[in-house]
Order: C-alpha cells, then sequence, then structure tokens
C-alpha cells in the first residue's frame, strides 16, 4: 500500500481503508476477528473495509453474512491487495475474492516490500505446513508447504540492508521445512544453507530465527548454525507439552527424551543462549499426572522464558472432537502455575546478568528510556541523551526492573 503511494495512519484515525488481517486459530479468534470486523466501520462509515488473512481464507461464508465487509480476500489473494482495493472502490459493490489454497505449490512472492521499522526486518521465507497438528487449524488455512525462492530472499535481506536495517527474523508457517518442497535448480537447498547465506551479507549484524521445530535440531544443523557469527543464540522451540502421551495426542512428532538432546546440543554450541517455548495446557484429556509431567520437565528444562495458551477448541479439528475436554477452572490453575514459573525463570536469568557488561541493539525511545535487545533477546532500557538508536552498543547492567534490564 506504502509502494502504490497510500498513507499508513493509526488504526483509530480516520482512514479511507481499514484492512483487517484476520486470526482463526481458536474459536475464540474468530469471534475477535468478527467483533473487530463489526465495530471498524463505525470510525469512518465511507470507508472501504477489508478481511483478509486466516480466517477470511477458511470462512468467508460466515464474513459475507457481515454487511459493514466491503471486501474479502484469500491468502491467496493478498498479494494483490490493492488492485482489489481500488476495484472495490470503483464498482461500490461487496466483493470476496478467495481462492482454494490446499493445491497451490508455489511460495506467493511479495518481492521487497516498504519497511516502516528502521531497526529489524521480518522476513517471511516460507508459507503452509504439512504437519496435522490435532489441535491446528492452520495446515487447513494455509495448505502445503511452499517454501521462497533464496535468491528473492537474499535480494531483499541485501536491500533492506542498504536501507540501515540491522536485524532480520526469519519466519514462515514452519521454517524446518525450508526447502523441503524444492525441485530442480534449488534441489537440496534448506533452512541452513539461506542461513549460511544471509550471514554473507553485509550491514546484516543480527539473524534472529522465528519459532522452530524441535525436530529440526540435530548435531549437523547445530554445528553448521554455531558457526554463524550473526545467528542470534535465542531459540524458540515449540515444545506444547512436557508428557509424552499428551503429545501423541496432539500428534506432535517427537518425545521430551528428542526434545532434551536438541536443548543440550543447543546449550553446548552456544554457551549464553536463551531459549523460550510455547505451552498448551488443559488440553483433551490431559491428566493431573501429565500435567505434572509437563511441570517437572519444564523445571528440567529451565526454559528462559514461556508463553502459557489454554487450550482453546478449534471447530474443524480433530482435538475439537476429543472425548474428556479439560475444565476452564483447571486451564485456569494449570496456566497460572506455568505463568509462575516462566516469571521466575526470567526474573532469575536476568539477575545473573547484573555487574556485567551486555551489548544491546537499541530500538526506541520510550519514555526516559531508549529501549533495544540483546542477542539473546532481553529487554534493555537505558538513560541517556545519546541517539543510539538503531546502534548496537556494551552497556553495563546495574539492576532489573519488571523483567527488562537497567542499564547504563
Ligand atoms: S506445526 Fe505448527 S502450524 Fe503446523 S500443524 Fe503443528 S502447530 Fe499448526
Amino acid at each position: 500500500m506504502i509502494d502504490a503511494g497510500y498513507t499508513v495512519v493509526d488504526f483509530e484515525e480516520k482512514a479511507d481503508v481499514y484492512i483487517i488481517n484476520t486470526c482463526t486459530v481458536t474459536n475464540i479468534a474468530d469471534k475477535k476477528s468478527r467483533q473487530m470486523l463489526r465495530k471498524t466501520k463505525q470510525i469512518n462509515q465511507k470507508s472501504i473495509l477489508v478481511a483478509c488473512g486466516c480466517y477470511a481464507q477458511v470462512a468467508k461464508k460466515e464474513l459475507e453474512k457481515i454487511p459493514e465487509i466491503d471486501l474479502i480476500l484469500g491468502i491467496n489473494e493478498k498479494n494483490e491487495i490493492v488492485k482489489h482495493i481500488e476495484n472495490t472502490m470503483q464498482s461500490k459493490e461487496n466483493i470476496t475474492q478467495v481462492s482454494e489454497v490446499a493445491n497451490q505449490q508455489e511460495f506467493l512472492d511479495f518481492g521487497t516490500v516498504t519497511y516502516t521499522e528502521k531497526t529489524r526486518a521480518v522476513i517471511k521465507v516460507q508459507d503452509g505446513c504439512n504437519q496435522f497438528c490435532s489441535y491446528c487449524i492452520i495446515p487447513y488455512a494455509r495448505g502445503r508447504i511452499r517454501s521462497r525462492n533464496p535468491k528473492s530472499v537474499l535480494e531483499e535481506i541485501q536491500k533492506i540492508s542498504l536501507q540501515g536495517i540491522k536485524e532480520v527474523v526469519i519466519t514462515g508457517i514452519h521454517i524446518a521445512s525450508y526447502g523441503k518442497d524444492f525441485s530442480q535448480e534449488n534441489a537440496g537447498y534448506y533452512l541452513i544453507d539461506l542461513l549460511e547465506d544471509i550471514e554473507k551479507i553485509e550491514g546484516i549484524k543480527r539473524i534472529r530465527l522465528g519459532s522452530l521445530e524441535p525436530t529440526l535440531i540435530t548435531k549437523e544443523f547445530v554445528e553448521r548454525l554455531s558457526k554463524l557469527t550473526k545467528i542470534c543464540d535465542q531459540f524458540h522451540l515449540s515444545l506444547q507439552s512436557g508428557s509424552n502421551s499428551t503429545l501423541k495426542r496432539m500428534n506432535r512428532k517427537y518425545t521430551t527424551e528428542q526434545f532434551e538432546t536438541g536443548v543440550k546440543l543447543l546449550r553446548n554450541a552456544f554457551p549464553s543462549v536463551h531459549l523460550t517455548t510455547d505451552i498448551i495446557v488443559g488440553f483433551p484429556g490431559e491428566t493431573d499426572e501429565e500435567f505434572n509431567q509437563t511441570y517437572e520437565f519444564l523445571t528440567k528444562i529451565n526454559f528462559y522464558k514461556m508463553h502459557i495458551f489454554k487450550y482453546s477448541p478449534r471447530k474443524g479439528t480433530v482435538a475439537a472432537n476429543m472425548p474428556n475436554q479439560i475444565d476452564g477452572n483447571q486451564k485456569e490453575k494449570r496456566s497460572n502455575l506455568l505463568i509462575e514459573l516462566s516469571n521466575k525463570n526470567e526474573e532469575n536469568y536476568q539477575k545473573q546478568y547484573i555487574g556485567k557488561q551486555i551489548e544491546v541493539l537499541f530500538e526506541e525511545k520510550e519514555g526516559e528510556y531508549l529501549k533495544g535487545h540483546t542477542k539473546n533477546y532481553m529487554v534493555a532500557k537505558l538513560k541517556t541523551e545519546e541517539n543510539l538508536e538503531n546502534t548496537i552498543k556494551k552497556v553495563e547492567v546495574i539492576g532489573t526492573e519488571n523483567l527488562e534490564l537497567i542499564c547504563k
């Protein structure tokens, strides 16, 4: 939109076009997407209201019942969003453009887009997922795995490095699958090959990885990864449960033992590594014993930080029809216990840095502080008059406050 000459304003401001990128990961996400769509038109009745994203992809019929929506776009139509919006403006009719994703073979490439961020850019390298975890709708909403041509990824990163962006975050729906769909010219080129090529781009100082599937962490992968000086030593390994029987019901393809082997490989290769994870509590049939196994496993692994999700059924998935759905209070109790554990871990990790020197990539001002992140993703803040935005600087940690490091 920026490249086509539009200006982005705050969401609450009066705009000509509102784009709601909907989510469908749970029934609650669907509901929130619908609520957001209904209320947005109130800001400007004359605006064009666009619904895109995963919920629009899987539920166009439900969205067509919401009269406020002018344009419904599927996943495949997103890269021509400007054209579709302008057609809607001219025709003044409600339009739905949603094509099937299940047979989509190619990654839809946007090429280099304009970034509004100055420090960090999120680079999408892959779409779709073939894993079919029993609680997840994403394979239905996004289709099968499609990887972006490495040439296009490298060109984009090259260009943004010239704009001064220092950090790239490599993301996708399931980046562990990157390259598995390549045939002919790029056959045999996987995520690790891509990372090695990104490392060579001057100007980029940090390469951060989005969520990783634990099965990616093999000896060979870690050996090659540890040779890359720009790789951020923070890895998000989605565990979901620390109980093997629950993992099996979730249709996750690893055991806690395999997960732990991956953790050891990473900790040996990256001495200051911070590991983060996602956990679902209250998955159907999760017994007290299974939850206790999870709690013990999490204590043993000692993650830097954990994102805790209370299981929420998603219509159309296997888990939504499983017996023994867990009661809300029980989920709440289990979630609170894990949040408490996560906060305690984060605090303990951070305290170890007091009195030490750390390198921070400073991003932006927040109140009286300049804020940024360390390579292993701690939030650090500094009181300074100096203009250090988008600069990496060594500072000393003098304390912690609300799970953030105070530096001088
Ligand atoms: S690997 Fe991730 S995206 Fe794929 S089905 Fe499982 S949870 Fe969903």
